[in-house]
């Protein structure tokens, strides 16, 4: 692979790219989101089945970055997330047209994870995955805004969110604890249940 020395304002060159391919997986409609990629044969555990290619940023602008998508999203539900941390000081951002494993959907019980291989970043196998499985990795997506964040993964497993699993505990509780007020507030409200509300808007 070439050193990416391109410097930022050349990054628009990007776009000419091709695809990243890959022999183990195809782009294809998900049930979960959109596209997702899918295996297209058998691919054992720990195979690295391709490459998550992006803009090679500063942690700063890396960080900038995320916070404008989030604020551009807030609310639509849309829970891409493209920026990875590669390193201390460096982040790989890949909202880029050629990254085709930014195509890859979250699940609460995924057969993937990213890992950062010789200074890249590579989308590897957790378990033996069935030629026509579903590719997915979990975002580790923080607890803070959760409930825009609807998971649809279908796995038993599924929390509902999409959040990292060590939040889970924290989730759960967070869950029953408005289990219980909405089960309180609904009993004498019957009624008034066709009633729309504004959606909530944070901060
Ligand atoms: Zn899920």
């Amino acid at each position: 692979m070439a050193k990416s020395k391109t410097p930022t304002k050349k990054a628009k060159k990007a776009t000419a790219l091709k695809p990243v391919t890959s022999p183990y997986c195809k782009p294809q409609g998900s049930a979960i989101h959109q596209q997702g990629l899918f295996a297209s044969k058998k691919i054992p555990q720990d195979a690295e089945i391709i490459q998550y290619v992006g803009e090679k940023i500063s942690s700063k602008e890396g960080d900038k970055r995320a916070i404008d998508l989030a604020d551009e999203r807030e609310g639509s539900g849309d829970a891409s997330v493209y920026m990875f941390i590669l390193d201390d000081d460096h982040d790989i951002d890949g909202n880029v047209p050629h990254n085709t494993a930014k195509l890859i959907n979250h699940s609460c019980d995924p057969n993937c994870e990213a890992q950062i291989i010789d200074d890249e970043i590579w989308i590897v196998a957790l378990k033996d995955i069935k030629k026509g499985d579903e590719l997915t990795f979990d975002y580790g997506f923080e607890l803070d805004h959760y409930e825009d964040h609807l998971c649809l993964c279908g796995s038993p497993k599924c929390i509902g969110y999409i959040v990292a699993q060590e939040y889970w505990p924290k989730l759960k509780t967070k869950l029953a604890k408005k289990k219980a007020v909405a089960r309180k507030k609904a009993a004498p409200k019957k009624k008034a249940a066709a009633k729309k509300k504004a959606p909530k808007k944070k901060r």
